[in-house]
């Protein structure tokens, strides 16, 4: 296979000398065996891509970062196609709105973005891809006031199936623009995106932390706070068991606790009377202070670099007393788990479905989503990992909710939407590409 004379990036081969560093995902327990690996710098290498696939029957899997890699599934006769010289990203001040190559991470445009005063409905980490995050709806620390950031998209540049390059938008290529937003990216590959910014530039932010040992009274506690907080307050509970890590903040290291991290968008004096049933409860550790919008991807205190782990989550349509006891006695001091973390997201507030009209996903149909991971250094502990994730969705199956969230979902599953939204991607997919030659995380069969 020899298209190299039409790239301006690089076609990467197994002999080649760099081939394993090509084929690693952020996600560095997934071993990815691709056929080829393409570092594309341009929407034109896209194209010349998608092409040779064409000819040498083979299938393109687009991949920004690897963050979520997990469910890709076998690459054998794929092309890995990355994205991450695809790095243009401009912000328009008077319309608001970013243009993201699809190699952009969170942080250039959470930086940029914020030298106009704006901000981004960016996820909790700072290197997750902005391209892939938006494609699977996108979960920020504004979702419950702005809902998914999928819904904020205005436009993309995609390569279709036939190589082709194309703008998409509401009025052109109508269908796939609302596959795009929300339900992955399974009809097409985009090499830019274009979405509206707020005009925000700090908000009240920090984590409450406790004794594991406190875990039943701090997310009882929470489950009732969150039931009458506004939808400026985005907040999530966290059970963590932190390895003694040097980059960890020093009362966090090699501890066990629980934890409640916020985003209050309201002036302080309103979010401290907001929090004080929270702080009565005498939390070790209490950061909330005034937060630039720049600095928020610190809270969550995500890896910020690769990392060997094991993840996946569930949406649950509420948390009950019942379900919360499931949840503590699965995930409480009294076990000893190979989870880091194990957090519940409080959704509601402007995700839920119609809210934020748009895409295909447009809202999610649950009160919250639960996400659990562990480190993994080698495939013993993915097992364990994977097994006590198992046990977790099966204790909280009575609550789990009829859909599910693609971001969260670091294995394959079965279904992520209503019926009528899976059949309607189910004929984007057919009209764009009816072979398969795009090869997503979460797909979507051309035919039932
Ligand atoms: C540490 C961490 C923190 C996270 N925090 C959040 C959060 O706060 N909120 C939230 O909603 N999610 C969060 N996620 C989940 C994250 O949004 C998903 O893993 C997402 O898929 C990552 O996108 P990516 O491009 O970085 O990953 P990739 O693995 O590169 O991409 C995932 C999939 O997106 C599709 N895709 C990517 N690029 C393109 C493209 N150019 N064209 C077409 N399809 C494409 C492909 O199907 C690809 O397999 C987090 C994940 C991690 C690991």
């Amino acid at each position: 296979m020899d298209f190299t004379g039409d790239l301006h990036g690089r076609l990467v081969l197994p002999h080649d000398p760099d081939w394993h560093t090509a084929r690693m995902a952020w996600q560095l327990a997934v071993d990815q065996r691709p056929a080829a690996v393409v570092h594309a710098a341009t929407a034109q290498d896209v194209c010349a891509t998608v092409l040779a696939a064409q000819q040498l029957g083979l299938r393109v899997a687009p991949q920004g970062t690897g963050h979520n890699a997990a469910p890709l599934g076998s690459l054998h006769r794929t092309i890995l196609l990355r994205t991450d010289r695809l790095g243009e990203v401009s912000i328009d001040p008077l319309t608001r709105i970013a243009r993201v190559g699809a190699g952009v991470r969170w942080a250039q445009v959470t930086d940029e973005a914020s030298k106009y005063g704006l901000m981004a409905l960016a996820g909790s980490a700072a290197d997750v891809g902005v391209v892939g995050y938006t494609l699977g709806g996108g979960v920020s620390w504004f979702a419950r006031s702005h809902g998914l950031a999928s819904n904020q998209v205005v436009a993309a540049d995609v390569v279709l199936a036939d190589g082709t390059l194309v703008r998409v938008d509401a009025d052109n290529h109508p269908e796939l623009f609302w596959a795009l937003r929300g339900g992955g990216g399974v009809a097409g590959i985009v090499t830019a995106l274009e979405f509206r910014l707020f005009p925000k530039t700090e908000v009240q932010a920090g984590m409450l932390a406790w004794p594991l040992e406190q875990a039943a009274t701090v997310l009882t506690a929470w489950r009732r706070w969150v039931d009458d907080v506004p939808d400026a307050v985005t907040s999530l509970g966290r059970m963590l068991r932190l390895p003694p890590l040097p980059d960890l903040p020093e009362p966090l290291r090699g501890r066990s606790l629980v934890a409640i991290e916020a985003v209050c968008d309201l002036p302080a004096p309103q979010a401290d009377a907001l929090l004080a049933p929270l702080r009565d409860l005498g939390p070790f550790l209490d950061t909330f202070a005034p937060t630039a919008v720049s600095d928020l991807h610190l809270l969550h205190m995500d890896p910020p670099y690769p990392v060997p782990a094991a993840g996946d989550g569930l949406l649950l349509s509420g948390l009950p007393s019942g379900a919360l006891a499931a949840f503590l006695g699965m995930t409480g001091a009294g076990r000893d788990l190979p989870l880091l973390s194990v957090e519940l997201r409080h959704l509601g507030g402007a995700l839920r479905p119609g809210a934020v009209p748009g895409g295909a996903v447009d809202g999610l149909d649950a009160e919250f989503a639960m996400f659990g991971v562990g480190i993994t250094p080698d495939a013993t502990s993915v097992a364990a990992v994977h097994e006590v994730l198992d046990e977790l969705r099966e204790a909280m199956g009575p609550w789990e909710a009829a859909t599910g969230y693609r971001n969260f979902a670091e294995r394959s599953r079965g279904r992520f939407d209503p019926a009528e939204v899976t059949e309607r991607l189910r004929a984007v997919k057919r009209a764009y590409d009816p072979h398969d030659l795009i090869h997503a995380n979460h797909p979507v069969a051309p035919e039932r």
